[in-house]
């Protein structure tokens, strides 16, 4: 059963205390969320991850080890398991501290530190091998979607990136398709180019992976995904979830798209 999650990708924003205070809010909203909800209407809220900055995840683990419905990630870790890498995280250390998920192969990623599939596909044997559930993004460029060469783009990174794990290893990936002309920009897909994105990665997995790997793979869109726009993206039967980048720095905005999330479960 593939699950409805909601992620907030922190990036490089909020000094430590704004961290507390932002994963504070959001306790305190799903905390009173919870407890308003009918019984058994619970059931259906999404699974929420933060990915704070790497500095602040043994604090956010702090706060949220015990606590049922919030993870927390990693927005990277390094392609070797350990050694003369100085300013680099393994995923080994990820896990140690607590940490379940790790982000690989954001656009900022590719484009400003040169990571290519190849590479990201190290990341992601490192992951999987550390217990960390892989959140492997893709997404092409404005003009790859103005030359019709989005489908074969996003087709590529995942044959490279990620087509080569076993079946049961796959299975253990989130996938977060973010159209890097929406990432940051205030431009989303629109619920239709959303889905249509989304229909083709699930087939893409179909065709190499069987239909019941298909039906159990998250698939998050992210790309300016806010509380107006979220409920049309989400109400799409291949959108499972989103990857909220700006919108994720406010608890108010954030846990609205949590609610929309729900709503359309
Ligand atoms: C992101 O960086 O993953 C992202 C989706 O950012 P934003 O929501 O700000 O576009």
């Amino acid at each position: 059963m593939r699950k409805k999650i909601v992620a907030g990708n922190w990036k490089m924003n909020l000094s430590l205390e704004e961290a507390k205070t932002l994963a504070g809010e959001l306790k305190v909203k799903i905390d009173h969320h919870k407890d308003t909800l009918i019984e058994g209407a619970g059931n259906n809220m999404p699974e929420v991850v933060i990915f704070p900055p790497y500095v602040y995840v043994t604090r956010m683990m702090d706060l949220f080890m015990y606590y049922d419905g919030v993870s927390v990630g990693a927005q990277n870790c390094h392609h070797e398991e350990n050694g003369a890498f100085t300013g680099e995280v393994a995923a080994s250390m990820i896990r140690s501290v607590g940490a379940s998920h790790v982000i690989i192969g954001h656009s900022e990623r590719r484009s400003q530190f040169g990571e290519d599939d190849k590479l990201l596909a190290e990341k992601v044997k490192l992951a999987l091998k550390n217990n960390l559930t892989p959140v492997y993004c893709c997404g092409e460029q404005l003009p790859e979607r103005e030359a019709g060469k989005h489908f074969q783009v996003v087709a590529d990174q995942l044959l490279h990136g990620v087509f080569w794990l076993e079946k049961d290893q796959l299975e253990r990936l989130v996938i977060a398709y973010e159209p890097v002309w929406a990432i940051g920009t205030g431009k989303t897909a629109s619920p239709d180019q959303a889905q249509e994105m989304h229909a083709h990665i699930r087939k893409l997995i179909r065709d190499s992976y069987g239909e019941q790997t298909a039906e159990n793979i998250s698939i998050l869109y992210g790309g300016s995904c806010n509380a107006k726009n979220a409920g049309a993206l989400f109400a799409n039967p291949d959108v499972d979830g989103g990857l909220i980048g700006g919108a994720s720095l406010k608890a108010e905005d954030f846990f609205e798209i949590i609610k929309r999330r729900q709503e359309n479960g």
